[in-house]
C-alpha cells in the first residue's frame, strides 16, 4: 500500500518521495531503506518490511527531519530517556 502524498517525508534522509512506512511516533516517517539500514529499526512485520519501530532508539542527531524543525513531536524527554 503506497500512497504518495505531499507532507510526508522521512525523518532519516533529506530525500522526498520513495516508499515510506510509518514509525511508532506519530508524524514521523521513514524510508524502507533507511530503516532497514538502521540496526536500531525492527520491522513488526519483517516479510512485509511494514510497521517500524525503533524509533526512539536512534540518536537524536540521526533525525535531518528534527534538526530542521521542531514541531515533529517528539519530547526531548523521550528520547533522553532512551539514553543509556
Ligand atoms: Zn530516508
Amino acid at each position: 500500500m503506497e500512497t504518495p502524498e505531499v507532507g510526508k517525508e522521512c525523518c532519516l534522509c533529506p530525500v522526498k518521495g520513495g516508499a515510506l512506512e510509518p514509525t511508532d511516533i506519530d508524524a514521523l516517517w521513514v524510508h524502507v531503506t533507511c530503516a532497514w539500514f538502521r540496526p536500531e529499526f525492527a520491522f513488526l512485520d519483517p516479510e512485509k518490511m511494514e510497521s517500524t519501530v525503533g524509533l526512539l532508539k536512534i540518536p537524536p542527531n540521526s533525525f535531518t527531519k528534527i534538526a530542521a524543525d521542531e514541531d515533529v513531536g517528539v519530547p526531548a524527554t523521550v528520547l533522553a530517556s532512551c539514553e543509556e
